[in-house]
């Protein structure tokens, strides 16, 4: 049994204070809750202010993304040293939008799946085609060598502390949601990936997310099929009132 596991990431939307009080929100309503993983990937400006709203909570502070050098001449840059010096235990690598607006190549993105692992982080990697991608009918073409790229030298050991979300770009953002077969069928297929370049257990223990217009209504459909295992979520995570019924997707 793979744990269900909700991610917010919110953006770039939120000041430090407007940050906190939505996670101080969230811990509060999530004191008691013990079996969904939850997190939250504040912009970097938010990290302490949310770190301190989270004290004694369960939710895990994330990032949004990290560089790939620990230090150096990397101006406008943020290192893994300092993200873990601001409470960060998971980070987000290769979204679509550091991918196609930010111009991050797989081999960047696997740069920094290396280091974060090493550093001690858990990694969250995201894949997806395009519209066009989809349209030429090249989805599992581009997941997989997103995928392949994106674990590269990855160790077995390792690969337990990454989750894979699946974000397909035209549904980010668009309120466009892959209909949960559609997701199904693609984080089946990323699975047999991780089978082929690791074994069956790594591949049956991979969790897998699905990312692009998840909101309290489609959450549950999502969530009961076989190889959805979580959801990565933008604009319905910046609310507590749209995030908290998505982690509660069961009651
Ligand atoms: C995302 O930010 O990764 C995302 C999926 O956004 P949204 O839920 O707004 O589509």
């Amino acid at each position: 049994m793979r744990q269900a596991y909700i991610a917010g990431n919110w953006k770039m939307y939120k000041t430090a204070a407007e940050a906190a009080a939505v996670a101080g929100a969230l811990a509060s309503a999530l004191a008691s809750e013990t079996g969904t993983k939850v997190m939250l990937a504040p912009p970097f400006t938010a990290l302490h202010a949310v770190r301190d709203a989270l004290k004694g909570s369960r939710i895990l502070l994330g990032a949004q993304n990290a560089c790939a050098e620990l230090e150096g001449a990397h101006t406008g840059e943020i290192s893994l040293r300092m993200l873990r010096d601001a409470g960060v235990t998971v980070v987000i690598l290769g979204h679509s939008e550091r991918r196609h607006v930010y111009g991050e190549s797989d081999e960047l993105v696997n740069r920094k799946v290396r280091l974060a692992l090493a550093e001690g982080f858990e990694a969250i990697l995201c894949v997806g085609e395009t519209l066009d991608e989809r349209q030429s009918g090249v989805t599992e073409k581009v997941v997989e060598a997103q995928t392949r790229a994106g674990l590269e030298s990855v160790s077995t050991t390792d690969l337990a502390k990454v989750t894979i979300a699946y974000e397909p770009v035209w549904a980010i953002g668009t309120g466009k949601n892959a209909t949960p077969q559609d997701a199904d069928s693609v984080h089946k297929f990323i699975r047999g990936v991780v089978g082929s370049v690791y074994s069956a257990a790594a591949a049956q223990a991979m969790t897998i997310q699905y990312g692009g217009s998840v909101k309290p209504e489609n959450i549950r459909a999502l969530m009961a099929m076989e190889n959805v295992d979580g959801a990565l979520v933008g604009g319905a995570s910046l609310q507590a009132e749209t995030f908290l019924p998505i982690v509660k997707y069961d009651r």
